[in-house]
């Protein structure tokens, strides 16, 4: 049986990429490799929609986002972390391990970041140092409106803007300058099509200026390493080079479609399929949906632990369950990265079958049809 991965990291990675990851490695000291990391750092800046330098880091998403903290700020600072699920939540530990004074700013798990609210948060913390937003909550599968709260977080304070992209960057519209961002990370396994083990960093003037005052400690992930080494195309320590060969070529792919053109596949995929799954009787959980995951209510009297099971043994098919409270009652489907239309098709196609498997009552071919209507309804 073809196995088929629908779940928002690790995501897909194309057979021309896993073929180039596959070639003999290079040393990363060559020139050779040089050529990758100068081509790799323009494309990423292309990514972002940035003139700014983007740093490669060898980590994790979330060592990308512990580099900003250490490099940027300093022991007792300030920061508002808005929480609305568990990235969110993961931003207000992070900054407390490193003895920083968080102001944490809760919203409910599915819905988007209220402007007013975090505005008035902002007034009453003049002292802030920065915000640490989460574009894409992928726990809940719900996006927030980056470009928005920028704003206002600019014209209100002086705050750094700082954005946890890791499942927005290549599926959202995202315009690191155009909308005033100071801070962006992204990781390698989300909408980059690659396998977990890079982090990505884009830093604004401000935040690199913010660098030079930072004493909180650190070594291997001081940004003021990896920017010197970057302005020479080079890493301050050994890179993750097959996954770098990896990322070069992910990066043409994204080039050669266009990053608009990537932003609105992601649009359509996602809406497609939550036409689909609205036919079929599913309830959506999300108010604000990402298009990088989808989250469902899981429906009354199919039990996720038999349903997840239907869907890998019988189908092939691996899609994430719901965390934390939400554990058993949601299921989460992806659509980042390396899809298509026709993908969309086979998932709500699975989960048809499956469904019927578990007794629930629906006209079967309904998801598939209106899954289809969506796609065709933007070719007419
Ligand atoms: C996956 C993810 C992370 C964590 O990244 P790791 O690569 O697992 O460290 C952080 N934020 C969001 C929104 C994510 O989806």
């Amino acid at each position: 049986m073809k196995k088929r991965l629908f779940t928002p990291g690790p995501t897909p990675i194309p057979e021309k990429v896993a073929l180039a990851m596959a070639e003999p490695i290079i040393h990363h000291r060559n020139p050779e490799f040089g050529e990758v990391l100068t081509r790799v750092n323009e494309n990423l800046k292309y990514l972002f929609q940035t003139s700014q330098p983007v740093l490669t880091l060898t980590s994790s998403g979330t060592g990308g986002v512990e580099a900003t903290f250490v490099s940027l700020f300093s022991p007792g600072d300030k920061i508002i972390a808005v929480n609305g699920g568990k990235f969110g939540e993961r931003w207000v530990k992070m900054p407390q391990a490193f003895g920083m004074n968080v102001v944490e700013v809760r919203t409910k798990w599915g819905t988007a970041p209220d402007i007013d609210s975090l505005k008035a948060v902002l007034l009453k913390n003049a002292d802030a140092k920065a915000v640490y937003l989460v574009h894409s909550e992928t726990s809940t599968g719900t996006a927030a409106d980056i470009e928005s709260l920028a704003k206002m977080i600019r014209e209100n304070s002086s705050a750094l803007v700082c954005v946890d992209g890791i499942t927005a960057v290549g599926a959202h519209e995202f315009r690191f300058d155009a909308w005033g961002v100071d801070v962006c990370v992204t990781g390698s396994q989300k909408g980059l099509m690659i396998p977990p083990g890079l982090a990505f960093v884009a830093l604004s003037k401000r935040a690199i200026e913010s660098m030079k005052t930072s004493t909180l400690p650190k070594f291997y992930f001081d940004l003021r390493k990896a920017l010197k080494s970057h302005e020479n195309n080079d890493t301050p320590w050994t890179p993750a080079v097959s996954l770098v060969v990896g990322v070069d070529r992910a990066l043409e792919m994204i080039r050669s479609e266009g990053i608009e053109n990537v932003w609105s596949r992601h649009r359509r995929l996602s809406s497609a399929l939550r036409e689909g799954l609205s036919a079929l009787g599913l309830k959506l959980f999300s108010d604000s949906p990402s298009y990088a995951v989808t989250p469902v209510w899981m429906p009354e009297g199919v039990e996720w632990k038999a349903f997840n099971k239907t869907l890998k043994v019988d189908n092939g098919i691996t899609i994430a369950g719901g965390q934390d409270d939400y554990a058993g009652k949601i299921f989460r489907i992806s659509h980042l990265g390396y899809y298509d239309e026709l993908d969309m098709i086979t998932v709500i196609a699975a989960i048809e079958r499956t469904l019927s498997v578990h007794k629930y009552a629906f006209d079967p071919g309904v998801g598939i049809a209106a899954t289809q209507k969506s796609f065709l309804s933007h070719l007419l």
